[in-house]
């Protein structure tokens, strides 16, 4: 997660206003940002760049870091005299290369001249400070460098409500080793804790957040633009995100991932001590950013199910994933991502294609609604609905 802060520490976010991805105005504000963050001396080191690629998306729809963003990263980098740049992602079901290909990263980065690295198989690592898991296997590329410099888009996100630099570094996990963490963490403040043992492990790093356009609605995946204009820099991703999460809207303590990531950097909730320098969030809080409502991590409707009947409640009284046949192209990502083969895709008379679920064995990851290329699933609360059962094969 970067430099960690001692209990009463002022660590820094710098938040600088950016309102275009103009290559000048962006090699601008990405020096300040770096300057008023503290971006440490990197003459000689050997970097790994880490964008957001969930999937294969234009610049424009605000699902990956825009490569212009990349692009002047690398420029700054080089700058700084890095020895070595190299850059990669793992996104769940796709091919890094071939989303980074179709987001405009992967020629950012050629035309960047920084080295396009595979994040497979992956190496086992230690995370000391861990709660839950002491060892992740992450990417091989971290063995070979110095410093993570992380470049998180900034998302609303169905599971963990926001994503920016601490979600971010989950992609670090090769390819369907995310899903297992999903399949093994089902409960969210479980996962939210794995995610801050995963950044607290990874030592040297410092994040710049893409937030010039964000992304407002159906995150991660399936939002819309919001041209937010901001460049967030910091070595510290919890209060980076913190920071950010207000910014936009959210009270980030009630998001219990960002509440143990600020309190695991030893800083109080209430009012933790980050120093943004001139700029305030009270006075730049974004006005119509679409939020998602905040994750339910228990269901308060549950309070008038008689005891025993809570465990099967809540499978059906969760907010659930629902497939719209007239939206879907039948593409099959959502049934390869899902870490608990709750799906299942089968073709109607008329030609359409129809997804059915086993609502006994989604864990509600909303893996499927993030990968959805077309939007086809959303996430709502049910009651029953029998006729959606997934066939028992
Ligand atoms: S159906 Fe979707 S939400 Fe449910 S477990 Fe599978 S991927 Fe996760
Ligand atoms: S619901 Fe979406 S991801 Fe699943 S098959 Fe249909 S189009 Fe593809």
């Amino acid at each position: 997660m970067g430099e960690k802060a001692g209990a009463q520490a002022n660590i820094k976010v710098s938040v600088l206003p950016c309102q275009s991805y103009d290559s000048k105005l962006l090699d601008r504000c990405i020096a300040q940002a770096a300057r008023d963050a503290g971006f440490p001396d990197i003459t000689g080191k050997r970097i790994l760049v880490k964008p957001n690629l969930l999937k294969a998306a234009a610049p424009d729809e605000a699902v990956t870091t825009h490569p212009k963003f990349v692009a002047a990263v690398l420029r700054f980098l080089w700058k700084q005299k890095a020895a070595s740049i190299q850059i990669g992602d793992s996104p769940g079901h796709q091919n890094g290369k071939a989303v980074g290909k179709a987001s405009g990263v992967f020629q950012a980065a050629m035309d960047g001249k920084a080295t396009w690295v595979d994040f497979s198989p992956g190496n086992p690592r230690p995370a000391p400070e861990a709660k839950l898991v002491k060892s992740f296997k992450l990417a091989s590329a971290l063995d070979d460098c110095d410093l993570v410099v992380n470049l998180p888009k900034l998302k609303t996100h169905r599971l963990a409500t926001y994503t920016g630099a601490i979600k971010n570094l989950f992609g670090l996990l090769p390819g369907l080793a995310k899903s297992s963490m999903h399949l093994r963490f089902s409960d969210k403040i479980q996962f939210g804790t794995m995610l801050v043992d995963l950044g607290l492990s990874i030592k040297n790093c410092f994040h710049f957040l893409d937030a010039i356009v964000a992304m407002q609605g159906e995150g991660p995946g399936n939002g819309e633009p919001f041209p937010l204009g901001l460049v967030f820099a910091s070595k510290n991703a919890a209060a980076l995100d913190w920071v950010a999460a207000s910014t936009i809207g959210y009270d980030p303590r009630r998001i219990p991932y960002l509440v143990d990531a600020i309190q695991r950097n030893g800083l109080d909730k209430e009012s933790p001590s980050i120093d943004t320098g001139d700029y305030t969030i009270e006075k730049n809080r974004a006005k119509g950013f679409r939020l998602l409502p905040y994750t339910a991590q228990s269901n308060a409707s549950l309070s008038e199910i008689p005891h025993y009947l809570e465990p099967l409640a809540l499978r059906f009284l969760a907010e659930r994933p629902i497939f719209h046949k007239e939206l879907c192209i039948g593409c099959s990502a959502c049934i390869r991502i899902c870490p608990t083969d709750a799906l299942e895709l089968s073709r109607l008379k008329d030609g359409k294609f129809q997804v059915r679920i086993d609502d006994r064995a989604c864990i509600t990851c909303y893996c499927c609604h993030e990968v959805c290329p077309v939007g086809a699933i959303s996430i709502a609360k049910i009651v029953w609905r029998p006729s959606q059962q997934k066939k028992k094969k």
